[in-house]
């Protein structure tokens, strides 16, 4: 197999970095190999993006003008789904019911920035004086979007519609075992007409690649989803810098259950909230918290439905949880099964692989339940992004609280209850970017989206997602009919 090329500054060329190979999670076999980026096509891309920022084709569109690339892009996405949906399953592992699910998802993302930029206000501010002021908005410069393994073209497509929609020159830096997507994503902006620079999209490894775009004197501004050591590696940076950043990074959500849920859709909605990305979501509700009366029954009801999940192939139509990412991936949730069994912690279902040839050379493992444990064992504080539930009871509100806040992240939440008065309260206590009540995992392009401590800072998606990617600017418009008194 001969290694592709990649997108350096509008030209497909090879990457002079190390040889990227992604394989397959099913079986381990190749999917595709691509030739990686260096620190010099990183620096090739950089001056690209710069030219095309120049240049009046792209500098000079009206808001009207640069959001028909945007609908164009979404258009092709669509046309093009069931092959991106193939490439995606392909490329880490997810059942294709939910790879095509993020292939609309990304298409709904770039028609919806496209409607934000062309419908974006500048504001008139109040004047104190005789004069005008208005704050208008430039695109940063050259940016990077640096994205994680576990969902590529929802994660590229959130931070590129909006970075373009701003009208910036986009460096896309997926994540070492996803290359693909990123690339076709590449290959439609151009065919949507994007001029050559405006997007580049480099493969390799992060303390390569990733480590030589943000510390690039002219990447202007960061954003990144992935791990939180990451994101605060970056951070650092950005800081010596004074480059701004959006940091989407790592989670432990609780998800908890009041003794007056409904059990059924409780049920459904901590297996799915844990269980579906075979637990590979940063939004996982990996803490279950149930209250101490209905904590026995609930388990078993939970438990029971767990074990009859349909594991197997991500290609076939009927699949619920398909393999871990890597094998490597796959040892350290098995690890931190083994820390919680030393704890003392009980495997209620799950905790080693399946069996069968089905599974045989793919990094498949059985989603686990973990009981016996309270909110500081390791398995309850650090995130395992894999698909492991650790389950707590509670007795009352307060302990509750106390217990689901007790976490270095603080990104989602769920409550499932059928006192709103109680949603009310409890969702206002916790500290999590997103609360959802008596539903789970629930995504909008149009709704922000934001962690709190160790989760990340800044807000991506919703309208005015797209001003992460733009600096303001006030304009003062002075109407003095006479000369500035002070110098006569
Ligand atoms: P990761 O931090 O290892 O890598 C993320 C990206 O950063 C990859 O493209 C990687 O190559 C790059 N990278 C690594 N080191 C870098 C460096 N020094 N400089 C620049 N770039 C670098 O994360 P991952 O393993 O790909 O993804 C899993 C993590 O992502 C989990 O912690 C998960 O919670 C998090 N995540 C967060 C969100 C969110 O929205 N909050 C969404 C999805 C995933």
């Amino acid at each position: 197999m001969t290694a592709q090329p990649i997108l350096i500054g509008g030209e497909w060329k090879a990457g002079r970095g190390p040889v990227v190979v992604s394989h397959y999670p099913h079986d381990q076999s190749v999917s595709g190999e691509v030739t990686g980026a260096s620190p010099a096509d990183v620096d090739d891309a950089v001056a690209a993006g710069k030219r095309a920022l120049a240049d009046p084709k792209w500098r000079d569109l009206l808001p009207h003008q640069r959001a028909l690339h945007l609908y164009r892009i979404a258009d092709l996405i669509t046309a093009r789904a069931e092959d991106l949906a193939q490439l995606q399953r392909r490329d880490n592992g997810k059942p294709i019911s939910e790879t095509r699910a993020l292939v609309a998802s990304a298409a709904g993302t770039f028609r919806y920035f496209g409607a934000v930029c062309e419908t974006a206000e500048a504001e008139l501010t109040p004047s104190r004086g005789p004069y005008l002021t208005m704050s208008t908005w430039d695109p940063c410069g050259v940016v990077a979007a640096i994205t994680p393994w576990n969902s590529p073209i929802a994660s590229d497509a959130q931070k590129l519609a909006p970075a373009l929609a701003a009208g910036n020159a986009v460096l896309l830096k997926p994540a070492g075992p996803t290359p693909l997507v990123a690339l076709e994503l590449g290959r439609i902006c151009l065919e949507a007409g994007l001029p050559k620079g405006v997007v580049s999209v480099l493969p390799g490894a992060g303390r390569s690649v990733g480590n030589a775009i943000v510390e690039h004197p002219d990447v202007k501004m960061v954003s990144f989803t992935g791990g939180t050591s990451t994101g605060k590696a970056i951070a650092h940076v950005a800081a010596d810098k004074m480059m701004p950043v959006i940091l989407e990074l790592g989670g432990k959500s609780p998800t908890i259950v009041c003794e007056d849920a409904e059990i059924d859709h409780a049920v459904n909605g901590v297996i799915f909230g844990i269980f579906s990305s075979a637990g590979q979501s940063c939004i996982a509700g990996s803490r279950l918290f149930v209250a101490a009366k209905i904590y026995d029954a609930f388990l078993e009801k939970l438990v029971a439905k767990t074990k009859a999940l349909r594991i197997g192939d991500p290609a076939s139509e009927t699949t619920q949880m398909g393999p871990q990412i890597t094998p490597e991936h796959r040892a350290s949730i098995e690890a931190y099964i083994d820390a919680g069994r030393k704890e003392g912690g009980a495997v209620l279902c799950g905790g080693e692989r399946p069996a069968g040839a089905v599974y045989a050379k793919g990094n498949y493992l059985l989603p686990t339940v973990i009981a016996g444990l309270g909110n500081r064992a390791r398995v309850a504080q650090e995130e395992i992004f894999g698909p492991v539930l650790v389950a707590i009871p509670f007795r009352d509100e307060e302990d509750l609280v106390a217990q689901a806040n007790d976490s270095v992240y603080g990104l989602a939440s769920g409550i499932w209850t059928r006192d709103y008065r109680r949603a009310w309260r409890l969702g206002r206590r916790l500290e999590a970017g997103t609360v959802w009540v008596n539903t789970y995992k629930l995504f909008s392009i149009a709704t922000p989206f934001a962690g709190r401590k160790d989760s990340g800072i800044g807000v991506e998606k919703g309208r005015l997602g797209i001003r992460n990617y733009m600096r303001q600017k006030s304009v003062y418009w002075g109407l003095n009919e006479a000369p500035m008194p002070w110098a006569d």
